[in-house]
């Protein structure tokens, strides 16, 4: 069986041709810079670009008898809680959230459409970010506004990075030797954006990011936790718009606003070379992270796992350290040696007679996608 992974940004599509039962990846690649003056012209000459890349690679695309194509959406808001077979009326109901994420909702959309279009014979399915969080309760996805105003505008807490959550929670009960319905895990995501869940016997049942992904851990150039008054306090004592205020909370600030770099490697090595600003962003990343660990340790109750996942939390053995340092009265404890490992694999980090399990899992969200939409288009209908 073979998937077609399309996971389309505002100026890029990745994409993945995957046997989700293997996992055999045989073609991958991505097309950037669309848009721009001396790059490709817009999606639909992107997406022509990898269809004819693949079928020169594997041969013509109706020969391989593609299964599905997934599509990566990153907003399903509250009316996706699964892996959806894209119709017509399922399109326009993804239109009707984009101004819930209007830099990622309408690429996707656009891909999906030209996708259907070149490929109409095949089954899209549409997975969404925010899918794996919809069973969060009400008290974790409820902000505490006015809930008329609230409910008018879907004012909520939805959290993101769900698929790559649920592929590294069923990953680290596999690991376990748990059945993941009997699993409580916190899960850190750890890349460009960063967040971290709580998971319940595979449900997410607390998570960071809120309705946006701006909320929760320090990232590469967002905030994290912020004040919500510190905003209304620039504008009206600095002067910034409602446009500075978004590009200054989403562009230019975490590692980047507080040390000059976005990339942890690059702040290691500035805090290496003494400088303070970078020693200061590096301590606070790993705090912020530490709080909520202790925050959903809390939510959870007995917990079997906290999982490190994604480019630093796979990588970067000082932020996996640093950040669970001293917590062993809470059965969390990180083993040097075992930390230590380079690269990026599955491995146990926490000493064996720890109370809670520290793992490193890569993510693989494209796999994920691909096995939900296969599992979607094999499923019996009912
Ligand atoms: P995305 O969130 O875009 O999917 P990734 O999960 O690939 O991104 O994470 C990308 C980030 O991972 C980069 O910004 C980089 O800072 C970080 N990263 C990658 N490798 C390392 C490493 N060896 N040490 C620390 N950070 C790393």
């Amino acid at each position: 069986m073979t998937v077609l992974v399309l996971n389309c940004g505002s100026s890029s599509i990745k994409y993945q041709l995957i046997d989700p039962a293997g996992p055999t990846r045989l073609a991958k690649g991505i097309v950037e810079r669309i848009g721009e003056d001396d790059g490709v012209a817009d999606h639909a000459v992107a997406l022509r670009r990898i269809i004819d890349e693949l079928e020169r690679e594997c041969g013509p695309l109706a020969g391989l008898g593609l299964a599905a194509v997934g599509h990566r959406i990153v907003h399903g808001g509250d009316k996706f809680a699964e892996p959806t077979l894209v119709d017509d009326d399922v399109e326009r109901v993804i239109e009707d959230l984009s101004p819930l994420a209007p830099l990622h909702n309408p690429p996707g959309l656009t891909a999906l459409r030209l996708a259907r279009r070149e490929l109409p014979d095949v089954p899209h399915v549409a997975v969404f970010d925010t899918a794996f969080h919809q069973t969060l309760p009400p008290a974790a996805y409820t902000y505490a506004l006015d809930r008329d105003l609230a409910a008018r505008y879907g004012v909520r807490r939805y959290g993101f990075h769900g698929t790559s959550v649920s592929y590294v929670s069923r990953a680290a009960a596999r690991l376990l030797d748990r059945d993941p319905a009997d699993t409580n895990l916190v899960v850190l995501h750890l890349g460009n954006g960063a967040s971290a869940t709580a998971v319940r016997g595979g449900r997410s049942v607390d998570t960071s990011m809120g309705m946006t992904p701006l909320e929760g851990l320090v990232m590469g150039t967002r905030t994290g936790d912020i004040d919500p008054g510190a905003l209304l306090y620039l504008h009206r004592e600095a002067g910034l718009s409602v446009d500075d205020l978004d590009r200054l909370v989403n562009r230019s600030s975490g590692l980047l606003g507080l040390a000059g770099a976005n990339d942890l490697r690059e702040v290691h090595r500035l805090a290496k070379a003494g400088d303070a600003a970078a020693q200061l962003a590096r301590e606070l990343y790993c705090y912020r992270i530490r709080h909520y660990v202790g925050a959903y340790l809390a939510v959870l109750g007995r917990t079997h796992a906290i999982v490190f996942t994604a480019g630093v939390g796979e990588n970067d053995s000082w932020v996996r350290s640093h950040s669970l340092g001293g917590l062993r009265h809470l059965g969390v404890e990180v083993d040097h040696v075992r930390n230590s490992f380079a690269g990026s694999r599955a491995q146990i980090i926490s000493p064996d007679e720890a109370d809670v399990t520290v793992l490193v899992i890569p993510t693989n969200e494209e796999l994920e996608i691909a096995r939900q939409a296969s599992d979607l288009v094999t499923a019996p209908s009912s």
